[in-house]
């Protein structure tokens, strides 16, 4: 096993275990449920990923078509910052765009049809909604020259942060308050998954909420225990066969 899958499957283990031990929602739906369908598409997208992304990838670096300035960055610290800041902000705008366009909702509203948030919804998107957001990334990587050690660093803080934020963990209000200064916590992203309209437009961030607070799109919940999750008009859709083709159900 490789080091990034120790770090996912490390993380999975501790948050499913802290999240059943100090729930901050009874959850509504049983373990099967919530676990299967999300497991399922994890799998399917980790597998897309690995037989398109990973070779491209391997292409770019092995051809290395170093165009952008970090190349010339000497300073390996320098260069895996400016890296982290890039494609963390990339992915807030792709986040945003997601909710912004009625093609790209279409795929990502099933990520938002999670009624009881856990940790396995740190898995559940649109396999094309992975690969979509895939292609400008890899372009950035081209065009910046992003080494493989810097986006290994930010790939695995990103996965340790997606299952702490969609945990059902109950952390403390004033370590969640004081966290959610720097980076997405547990209340911040509960507030994304509402389902009042509004709310889901603010707390787009991934690891940082800097971009939030740039951006003006920054919320902090008064009463988290008080939000009501997902989309309820698409519980009928929890199986993985509902899922793939919800983009294709609509109205
Ligand atoms: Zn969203
Ligand atoms: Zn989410």
């Amino acid at each position: 096993m490789d080091w990034k899958s120790l770090v996912v499957v490390s993380s999975v283990l501790v948050f499913s275990f802290l999240e059943t031990i100090f729930p901050f929602f009874n959850l509504k739906s049983s373990f099967n449920q919530r676990i299967y369908p999300n497991l399922l598409l994890g799998i399917i997208n980790v597998s897309t990923n690995s037989l398109t992304i990973t070779f491209i990838l391997h292409q770019i670096w092995q051809q290395k078509f170093w165009l952008g300035f970090l190349y010339w960055v000497k300073s390996p610290w320098l260069a895996v910052t400016i890296s982290f800041l890039i494609i963390d902000l990339y992915m807030y705008m792709w986040h945003r765009l997601m909710h912004s366009l009625l093609l790209t909702w279409q795929f990502h509203q099933v990520h938002h049809t999670e009624i009881s948030m856990n940790t396995s919804t740190a898995y559940r998107f649109h396999t094309v909604e992975v690969i979509l957001s895939n292609i400008p990334k890899l372009f950035l990587i081209w065009l910046l020259g992003i080494k493989p050690s810097y986006l290994l660093f930010y790939e695995i803080t990103l996965a340790i942060e997606l299952i702490f934020h969609h945990s059902n963990l109950a952390l403390p209000w004033k370590l969640d308050k004081l966290l959610s200064y720097i980076i997405v916590t547990p209340n911040i992203h509960r507030l994304h998954h509402s389902q009042s309209f509004p709310d889901t437009q603010s707390n787009y961030a991934s690891i940082l909420t800097i971009w939030d607070k740039l951006f003006h799109s920054y919320s902090y919940p008064k009463y988290p225990e008080k939000i009501r999750l997902g989309l309820i008009e698409y519980n009928n859709h929890l199986n993985i066969i509902n899922l793939i083709f919800l983009p294709l159900i609509k109205h």
